[in-house]
């Protein structure tokens, strides 16, 4: 079941997609990480894919990886006496903190305590995906006066936005604690934390989910992208979320945005996911735009790891014709000599550490000898996370004994994981070259005689017994000839000997 590409593909399920068959039919037609989106459903139909996931992988022995999305503090307003009003430009208009009191055309509640502390006169606030405006007139403690900038109808339950102001909240409201104890126990890979603010909320999340999920920072908050760098490092991998950031935003500086964080996450090799309204016209239309295909393939030609289904999947009318068409496009660019200039443009420096140092090797060699992959044996995925981080022309396959990791790579671009099963994790490195071998040759990645390059982690735990490496060495890099897996594999195994290291 490889792909042949290497722009992964994230889908969210929802009502359109929440049965089994559905769901294999999403992963057949190429998802590689399936994204369940807690601002929506319940317990019990997440639950209920989560188990048909992992059903499929059973099925189809990889990994398909589980991304929870927490809701975050998604400010909202309270209830109308006739569930709407229409705000006039011109007009005065107040927001309360009384929840108790239905709202009407001269006032509605804002539950939000941390509003009124944050606002001062002349902030903008916005309702409803930024298409009502107001301006901040006079403050109060617990209310404040608004000038209506643009009008409209408002209704029930309509989403709030603060632009540029730094709200003194968390980015996990307690229903996003209840959720994430839930979404760690059924076993999510990632979980992705919405309208982070600042580093410390990353620090935060990480407290509590510890290594059993990987952390995906949300970029959906204009103060977000000022501390970029520092919520990249923290992160296990970063999603750019053009829906609400295109709220907070001008829609002509979204796409500079997407580019410098597009660039920060492959300086440092974090997977970034490009997310929100890629082939929107498809929840209702069975063919996307120009303009649609045209944003997932700059997406992909920039080298993005993932690109992202939401609505589509998750509620369009054609959720398999959606993932089959964003596939289709990644395909195509991928095939484009374009694509390579691109990404080697937009190469980034190795670092100046042995493992980057002999990582960027790996790239030169596979790249001039036309190698067929680059297997990593890594047990944390950093070894695979920084060959993906050189964008080789040659298949990543990261060979892990670690359920997580296998899994966490599904989102790295180029890269196909293989979980060891747990009774090799500590086997002798022969062992485990003969299953490398049996499965990149049924995978199709490369044929009995090939050669294919290895790179090892220090910590491949699959070194115990014959060491590869003298304690100290970071790294080592191998080229080897596919042996035929029905071979017994011979017990001085090259990649024992250092006589066949190059580095
Ligand atoms: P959401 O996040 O779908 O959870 O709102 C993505 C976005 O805002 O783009
Ligand atoms: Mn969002």
């Amino acid at each position: 079941m490889r792909r042949y590409r290497a722009t992964k593909i994230v889908a969210t399920l929802g009502p359109s997609s929440s049965t089994a068959d559905i769901i294999e039919e999403l992963f057949m037609s190429g998802v590689d990480v399936f994204r369940l989106n807690f601002s929506h459903g319940t317990h019990d139909t997440h639950q209920k894919n989560y188990d048909s996931i992992r059903l499929l992988e059973e099925k189809y022995r990889r990994p398909v990886s589980i991304m929870q999305d927490l809701q975050g503090p998604k400010l909202r307003i309270g209830k109308f006496e006739k569930g709407a009003v229409t705000l006039c430009e011109g007009q005065q208009f107040t927001l309360d903190l009384k929840e108790e009191l239905l709202g009407n055309h001269e006032r509605v509640s804002v539950p939000h305590p941390e509003v009124f502390e944050a606002v001062r006169e002349g902030t903008i606030l916005l309702i409803n995906d930024g298409k009502i405006r107001l301006r901040v007139s006079e403050t109060y403690k617990d209310s404040c006066e608004v000038f209506v900038l643009t009008g409209g109808k408002i209704s029930d339950h309509k989403g709030l936005n603060v632009p540029g102001v730094a709200l003194p909240i968390s980015s996990l409201t307690p229903k996003d604690h209840k959720d994430l104890a839930f979404g760690l126990k059924m076993g999510v890979d990632f979980v992705a934390l919405s309208f982070v603010q600042k580093p410390d909320d990353i620090k935060e999340a990480r407290e509590l989910i510890g290594t059993r999920a990987g952390i995906i920072a949300k970029i959906e908050k204009p103060l977000a992208v000022q501390h970029i760098k520092e919520i990249v490092r923290l992160s296990d991998a970063v999603m750019i979320a053009r829906g609400d950031l295109g709220v907070e935003m001008l829609p002509e500086d979204v796409p500079s945005v997407q580019k410098q964080v597009v660039r920060e996450c492959r300086a440092v090799g974090r997977p970034v996911i490009v997310a929100t309204q890629m082939l929107e016209t498809m929840v209702e239309s069975p063919t996307p735009t120009r303009a649609e295909a045209s944003d997932v393939a700059c997406a992909v030609y920039e080298g993005s790891d993932a690109v992202m289904l939401s609505a589509e999947t998750a509620a369009g009318a054609h959720p398999v014709e959606a993932v089959t068409i964003m596939n289709r496009i990644i395909e195509r660019v991928e095939g484009d000599s374009y694509y390579r200039m691109i990404l080697d443009t937009l190469h980034p420096i190795p670092e100046a550490t042995a493992s980057d140092a002999i990582t960027a090797a790996a790239r030169k060699i596979s790249d001039t000898l036309s190698l067929k992959a680059i297997v990593t044996l890594t047990t944390s995925g950093g070894t695979a996370l920084r060959a993906a981080r050189e964008r080789p022309n040659a298949p990543i396959v990261g060979i892990t004994p670690d359920r997580l990791t296998a899994h966490l790579l599904a989102l790295t671009w180029g890269t196909h994981a293989i979980q060891l099963p747990e009774e090799l994790a500590e086997a002798p490195l022969p062992t485990i070259m003969n299953l490398v071998y049996r499965a990149i040759v049924a995978e199709d990645f490369a044929a009995t005689g090939d050669e294919i390059l290895v790179t090892v982690g220090a910590q491949f735990k699959g070194t115990d017994k014959h060491h590869v490496f003298k304690a100290g060495s970071t790294r080592g890099l191998f080229i080897l000839k596919v042996k035929d897996p029905r071979e017994e594999q011979c017990e001085d195994h090259p990649l024992s000997s250092e006589a066949h290291q190059i580095a």
